[in-house]
């Protein structure tokens, strides 16, 4: 299958009321777990890379490893995302590439770190989406504003600062016309989110469900939704890693967004413990090992496990076969010919 349009991938997810984990990567490794993990569990997959990951491997390293992951895994639906762009020219640079979906996080100025205002959020975003639409590609948007920093990106603290107004939502997606709307309900980026394990009253899931009622086209996108498991975190540490201890996002309280018009996840946190835990065993085990082969083998299959894992929590284990690609170009038309608009006609309270 190519490349599919992530808002194809998460219509369909809204119909079969599941929800689809996007997983970030850097490497060949990771794209090959998550593969690997989508048809074992036979589940569409949304692959997202940050700024610092493009720079990392480098462009079209990048995007030909996820061009090889499709061309091996024809059943399986793959979007390939922009995860957090910060100006228009970083969208653009991704929908030049052939990426098929692109994050316009207008909620931090162009250095990824000030909130910025509503007016520049909107501004921003709706020139992405002016642009990506026209070219057939998805656009996530951003309103509140998340806590933490990952990848140099964030404006840190708790997630509680700039939680989401359910109102500004409802204006920002009438103004801007994204297809995705990520908020800020209390998650932040990175490892460590909580300092004591959430008793389901941490998170603002009354804002999330809110907002899904009067924008039920728009589909939801929980951030920094990483579980950071306590059996990851042990096995860093047990193998002289020195990891403090922190809690992530309740899986249960994942699941009961996608029961309320959550439709991506996004998990990277997970998966680099997972990595960083198995090759630190090998090493610590092993030390007279050096062939590289030798630690990112288990590394890519502990990654493996944690995603087929989400998949299954996530629902969207089963479903890569329930649908054929709509091309790019379809999907365009779409836009254009208001088929596929996701405004609210009327915002009723
Ligand atoms: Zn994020």
């Amino acid at each position: 299958m190519p490349l599919v349009s992530m808002r194809q991938l998460l219509d369909e997810a809204a119909k079969g009321g599941y929800g689809v984990g996007a997983f970030n990567v850097n490497d060949m490794e990771q794209i090959q777990a998550i593969m690997g993990a989508a048809k074992e569990t036979k589940s569409p997959v949304i692959i997202q890379a940050s700024r610092g990951a493009r720079q990392f491997a480098q462009d079209k390293y990048l995007f030909h490893l996820i061009l090889a992951a499709a061309e091996l895994n024809p059943e399986i639906p793959i979007a390939m995302h922009q995860d957090h762009g910060n100006s228009f020219e970083t969208c653009k640079s991704a929908i030049d590439l052939g990426y098929t979906s692109v994050m316009m996080d207008g909620s931090l100025k162009e250095d990824g770190k000030t909130p910025a205002s509503f007016e520049e959020n909107v501004a921003v975003t709706k020139r992405v989406v002016d642009f990506a639409h026209e070219r057939g590609v998805t656009v996530e948007g951003e309103i509140g504003v998340l806590g933490g920093v990952e990848d140099g990106h964030g404006a840190g603290g708790t997630g509680l600062e700039h939680v989401t107004d359910p109102d500004q939502a409802v204006e920002f997606a009438e103004l801007t016309g994204v297809d995705a709307l990520a908020i800020a309900i209390g998650t932040s980026h990175g490892a460590y989110k909580f300092s004591k394990k959430p008793d389901g009253s941490v998170l603002k899931m009354d804002v999330l469900i809110a907002i899904h009622k009067r924008l039920p086209n728009t589909h939801l996108v929980m951030h920094g939704s990483s579980s950071v498991p306590k059996d990851l975190q042990d096995v860093i540490n047990k193998y002289g890693g020195k990891l403090k201890e922190t809690w992530g996002v309740p899986v249960e309280e994942i699941q009961l967004g996608i029961r309320n018009g959550v439709r991506k996840i996004n998990v990277d946190t997970d998966n680099r413990l997972a990595m960083t835990g198995a090759i630190r065993k090998v090493l610590w085990e092993t030390p007279e090992k050096f062939d590289p082969r030798d630690y990112m083998k288990p590394a890519r299959e502990a990654m493996q496990k944690v995603v087929a894992q989400r998949m299954t929590q996530f629902g969207q284990a089963g479903h890569a076969g329930d649908y054929q690609a709509v091309s790019i170009t379809e999907i365009a038309k779409g836009y254009k010919n208001g088929s596929l608009s996701t405004r609210p006609l009327v915002a009723a309270k």
